[in-house]
């Protein structure tokens, strides 16, 4: 990639990094490589190409555009799923350390890091990541601090900086993970506030179309890089060349999807805390919501997910996702199309979430046909 000389900004970065040299006649996308090996011969030394489950030139322009868009020149690691690039994580706790963790955070994480614990491998401390005191008593020993804000599904926010530091303090030595999905690194940069290393499920905002599933890791630290390159290289969860693809694909969009998401988030979220049959919102850009300075320090918008608990309960808020025509009943999040999902019909989502919880993931469509399909559902509910 030839790298322009004057600063970019990153709305021009997701569509102008990971493009192939400027050359007569070269392809301005990059190509899909299908091999599963390379042309080699003597030593097979570092760097080398060698095989595809140690590298493919279909990840590497991804891989570069979403480092540069985190703020560190050191290329980003694709993974096959977000999960996958969470175990990579996971696996930087040594035997018998110390694991903090957000007791709401991205279900797949908990769930795998309480089994992990369970095995003996290490210590997990669960804490509530929004209050700084209780994750500041929880630090003593820390061998990696994982982070998560916004969280899943409760949409707390963290003192990154302060926490960051807290936990060079309580070990020098210790990693900082941050779960930086739901803001997307045009939201939030946490590679700034002290983080060593940004996690993506690039299945949702960055391939932002709900049709591939990716994971990624992103530190600017040489060291830690090449630990967890030996780790995807050995434990073998890559990425194929076409999500490759496709990932990069949807990225060029990303700041107007991002633009235009939050914006409607920010306005559905207001009109949602006037309506009678909503008992509580969750979004951190209501100026009442407990986050919502942090998040105003941290982050330079408030993400698109909104949470609403609906008055009656869990089955006024299955009503809900019945009645609506526009929003499609589903998991997932970040993608063009709007989706809303009671969090509690999983069977492994935390038991402090409540049952009447929806979680929407605003997408890109007209926003007052989003309204007029929610308050329509809302309006079918008895009670109101
Ligand atoms: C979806 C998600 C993950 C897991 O990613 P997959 O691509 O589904 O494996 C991790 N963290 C967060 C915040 C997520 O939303």
């Amino acid at each position: 990639m030839d790298a322009a000389e004057f600063p970019i900004a990153p709305d021009t970065l997701v569509v102008s990094a990971g493009r192939p040299a400027r050359e007569h006649d070269a392809a301005v996308n990059p190509p899909i490589v299908l091999s599963s090996t390379f042309h080699g011969t003597g030593q097979v030394v570092d760097g080398d190409r060698a095989y595809g489950r140690y590298s493919n030139p279909s990840w590497e322009p991804f891989e570069e555009a979403l480092s540069a868009l985190e703020g560190t020149e050191l290329p980003g690691l694709l993974f096959a799923s977000g999960l996958a690039a969470v175990s990579a994580a996971l696996d930087l706790v040594p035997p018998g350390g110390v694991l903090v963790m957000p007791k709401h955070a991205y279900q797949g994480a908990l769930v795998m890091a309480e089994e992990l614990a369970a095995k003996g491998l290490f210590e997990l401390r669960k804490v509530d990541i929004a209050d700084t005191a209780q994750v500041l008593a929880a630090l003593p020993g820390v061998s990696v601090l994982w982070l998560e804000s916004p969280t899943n599904p409760m949409l707390e926010i963290a003192d990154v900086p302060q926490l960051s530091e807290a936990a060079k303090q309580a070990n020098p030595q210790a990693v900082v993970v941050m779960d930086n999905t739901f803001a997307t690194p045009l939201v939030q940069r946490p590679l700034e506030f002290g983080v060593d290393l940004v996690l993506h499920s690039v299945t949702k905002y960055l391939a932002g179309h709900s049709d591939v599933v990716l994971g990624a890791l992103v530190t600017s630290k040489p060291q830690l890089r090449s630990q967890l390159l030996h780790y995807r290289s050995i434990h073998g969860a890559i990425a194929g060349p076409f999500e490759a693809w496709l990932a990069l694909r949807g990225l060029r969009t990303l700041a107007l999807r991002v633009e235009r998401s939050q914006a409607t988030a920010l306005l559905l979220a207001e009109r949602l805390a006037a309506h009678p049959a909503v008992e509580a919102v969750r979004f951190p850009g209501l100026p009442e919501d407990p986050g919502h300075q942090r998040a105003k320090q941290q982050m330079t918008g408030f993400g698109s997910i909104i949470c609403l608990q609906i008055a009656g309960g869990q089955s006024a808020a299955d009503a809900v996702v019945t009645a609506l025509q526009l929003w499609t009943p589903a998991t997932s999040l970040g993608g063009v199309e709007s989706l809303i999902e009671r969090r509690r019909r999983h069977v492994n989502e935390p038991t402090t979430v409540p049952e009447n919880l929806l979680r929407l993931s605003v997408g890109i469509e007209n926003p007052e046909d989003l309204w007029s399909d929610l308050q329509r559902a809302l309006n079918s509910l008895p009670s109101s």
